[in-house]
């Protein structure tokens, strides 16, 4: 059955997924959404059998109809190859009464790997398929991880250009080394005078001018999104939810039937809400425990029902979580309105205008499978030192968060029920930090001492994608101001 996307503001329905695909963002502003959520056709028990490339397969040809069983198995095995440095491609450990759902064997060593290794496929698929004569250009916004994925994966992908911006001062020394490191002649990055919220504010102000679009179409380019706004992020990242259960059932840890709960360290809500799809789907989810840092603006929204962006944006040690605008909880507000455009559309409107909105009872009813938690500086810094201490399992300080956060909440509900946390990336992109975390003191400067000393203390190998960018020459070196971005676009595509 050929499912259809639409607008989560109304202005769009009737889009095919490649065409969805294409575009990133509505004209309108909104997101696309499936006008169902699919189920699964195969069982969990037939799931259990299956490797991550034929899982992919099962999960995202119910999203993707348009795609011939050729094109998207094609698509997959491009992406989930040996890239990945294991060929589980999403293992699980369990360590310190959790499973961790390792989501940073890929390339760039962080979860957007997940999705941004099989998105330039089916991108470029999609552009066959509606016949787009233009060049593709990828505009990206990054906290840090989403820009080095994305440039990696589009690199010298043919008919298409990569342009990223990231927040100067608000991204790890291994994130920005790997960013203007980068290879590939259509790979272009600037790090913007401000904070994420600056760039994705600046980028999505771009996607809206209609002016700039006809502009850019002159001169043979048309823009799309890596951003995890676009439905060809979001649907390969339920994959792995489906996968890890279907794991934890195949090794015996848990019964066919029994409930999980999964823990999410958040940001712009892409992960946790492909963990809700994946439970629409059929996959036997009870609580999506939503962990944030100390911006805790989702936390207070599942608390009091809301959202409020009015106040200090905190830089901390987990900065792809740095966000006060979480862009894919539209996606929940949509559909917890019954699919209402026009009442999602309000509240997006009261966000914009005034910074915040409320929800309705019902729509916090709609959300009571979500519990918000949070995590500070130093509670991370302990989490991370009591799960080394106490099982030797290393982990990022944005996983950090959510092993803090899903500690407090089994203590304080006694829900005993098993948990799987999405660990979100190598502890090695974040050395500095994790260093200081275990050791309690300021590391010295030189990055690759404290990674090398990390790989002394941890006896966890440093990862190849650490190990490149060492001696990597810079071939990036652009910086721009927050209302400088249309310009800087211009300038790299001239
Ligand atoms: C992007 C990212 C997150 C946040 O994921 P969202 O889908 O934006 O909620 C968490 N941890 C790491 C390491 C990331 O790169």
């Amino acid at each position: 059955m050929e499912l259809s996307y639409q607008s989560t503001r109304g202005g769009e329905a009737g889009v095919t997924a490649s065409q969805a695909i294409l575009k990133g963002l509505a004209e309108d502003g909104g997101l696309f959404m499936p006008c169902f959520i699919p189920k699964l056709d195969k069982s969990m028990k037939e799931l259990s059998a299956m490797t991550y490339q034929e899982t992919a397969y099962e999960v995202m040809k119910l999203y993707l109809t348009d795609y011939s069983e050729g094109e998207l198995k094609t698509c997959i095995e491009r992406a989930y190859d040996s890239k990945f440095d294991t060929e589980e491609i999403a293992p699980l450990a369990k360590a310190g009464g959790s499973y961790y759902l390792e989501l940073y064997h890929g390339s760039t060593i962080a979860f957007k790997d997940m999705a941004l290794s099989i998105l330039p496929h089916l991108m470029t698929v999609a552009a066959k398929k509606n016949e787009v004569k233009n060049k593709i250009v990828i505009l990206t916004a990054t906290s840090g991880d989403t820009g080095k994925a994305a440039m990696a994966g589009f690199a010298d992908v043919e008919g298409t250009e990569i342009i990223v911006f990231y927040p100067k001062d608000g991204v790890s020394r291994v994130q920005e080394l790997q960013m203007v490191t980068q290879k590939g002649e259509n790979t272009h990055v600037a790090a913007i005078h401000g904070n994420f919220d600056d760039a994705q504010t600046g980028v999505k102000k771009i996607f809206g001018d209609k002016e700039f679009a006809r502009k850019l179409a002159e001169k043979g380019f048309q823009l799309s999104s890596a951003n995890s706004i676009n439905i060809g992020r979001l649907v390969p990242q339920v994959v792995y939810y489906v996968y890890a259960y279907a794991k934890l059932l195949s090794s015996g840890e848990i019964a066919d039937g029994e409930v999980i709960n999964v823990t999410v360290p958040t940001g712009n809500f892409g992960n946790i809400l492909a963990a809700y799809l994946a439970k629409q789907m059929g996959v036997p989810i009870k609580t999506l425990i939503c962990a944030s840092n100390e911006n805790k603006v989702l936390y207070d929204f599942f608390q009091t029902g809301t959202y409020d962006r009015n106040r200090d944006f905190i830089l901390t040690s987990s900065p792809s979580m740095d966000i006060l605008i979480s862009s894919n909880l539209e996606r929940l507000i949509y559909l917890s309105a019954g699919c209402d455009a026009d009442a999602n559309a309000a509240f997006m409107k009261d966000l914009s205008e005034n910074g915040a909105y409320t929800v309705t009872d019902f729509m916090r009813g709609f959300m009571d499978d979500f519990k918000g938690g949070f995590a500070g500086e130093e509670e991370t810094r302990a989490a991370i030192k009591k799960v080394f201490d106490d099982t030797g399992y290393l982990m990022d300080p944005h996983t950090g968060v959510a092993a803090c956060v899903y500690d407090r909440y089994r203590t304080k509900t006694k829900d005993h029920t098993k948990n799987v946390i999405a660990s979100t990336a190598s502890p090695y992109k974040f050395s500095r930090s994790v260093l200081e975390a275990m050791e309690g003191k300021q590391e010295e400067p030189d990055e690759f001492r404290v990674i090398d000393h990390l790989a002394e203390v941890s006896r966890v190998p440093v990862p190849q994608a650490v190990e490149e960018i060492r001696t990597a020459p810079v071939r990036h070196n652009t910086e721009c101001d927050v209302d400088k971005l249309k310009e800087a676009v211009e300038g790299f595509l001239s």
